[in-house]
């Protein structure tokens, strides 16, 4: 059956000691508690290898929040799937909206992302959604459709298997709008039948479907108590275990 999933996605926030401060105030948070849903924390890349080797990553996941379309060589800056993988990280968050928006990525980038992450035995949590003009037009289903089609779809069935995916209605993001519960149950649901239509039923039901947009303590449990909610990406409220415990408490 599918996961339930509570990620978080610290984005361009927090210094190493910071980050590394965090993620162990999350873990002795979680110590001795069993939660219902696997826990994930998305941080800068200059955490990852630290934040690896300060928490117990059998409780707590670490993702990366984006990797090069390349595998290695003379690209400056960039930093490769492999090397995400070599600090011990076990997913990387691909096709953020931010990362659309602001740094050009894509459907063709981020088909290539997936790729070299799923070959570098990385989890990709592959974001999708759409901007508010295209919800008021009644376009998102058909956002979304291809935004997953165009990156995802030529994937073997095995490989799909491996992808989490975040609904991220853009309007939602960091904007303290959330989707209401019957906005997300709904694309949530469209989303598993197009998986479905492509790989199967039994792909589809596997597939977790994380809501992102504004999920905050107070909002989660409604969120998560759609059948086709299986958890959630979290931004703002993931930078304080005060806000991100009780979502993770949510399930
Ligand atoms: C995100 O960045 O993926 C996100 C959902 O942010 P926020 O929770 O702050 O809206």
């Amino acid at each position: 059956m599918r996961k339930n999933i509570v990620a978080g996605n610290w984005k361009m926030n927090k210094n190493l000691q910071e980050g590394v401060e965090l993620a162990k105030e999350l873990n002795e948070a979680l110590k001795n508690k069993s939660v219902n849903c696997d826990v994930v924390i998305g941080t800068p890349f200059i955490h990852l290898a630290s934040v690896v080797s300060s928490i117990d990553t059998n409780k707590i996941g670490v993702a990366a929040q984006n990797c090069a379309d390349k595998g290695s060589g003379a690209y400056t800056g960039e930093v490769s799937a492999a090397m995400v993988a070599s600090t011990g990280a076990g997913y990387v968050i691909l096709g953020h909206s931010e990362r659309r928006a602001y740094y050009h990525e894509t459907p063709e980038i981020l088909k290539e992302k997936v790729k070299l992450a799923l070959a570098n035995e990385l989890t990709p949590i592959f974001c999708i959604g759409e901007v508010l003009e295209e919800r008021e037009a009644n376009k998102h289903f058909e956002v979304v459709k291809s935004q997953i089609e165009e990156s995802l779809f030529e994937l073997s069935t095995e490989d799909f298997a491996k992808i989490v995916l975040a609904y991220e209605p853009v309007w939602a993001i960091g904007t303290g709008k959330t989707a209401t519960a019957d906005q997300a149950q709904e694309i949530h649901a469209f989303i598993r039948k197009t998986v479905a239509k492509k790989y199967g039923e039994d792909i589809a039901d596997n597939t977790s479907i994380l809501y992102g947009g504004s999920c905050n303590a107070g909002n989660a449990k409604e969120l998560f108590s759609n059948p086709d909610v299986d958890g959630g990406l979290i931004g703002g409220a993931s930078l304080g275990v005060d806000k991100f415990m009780p979502i993770i408490e949510a399930f």
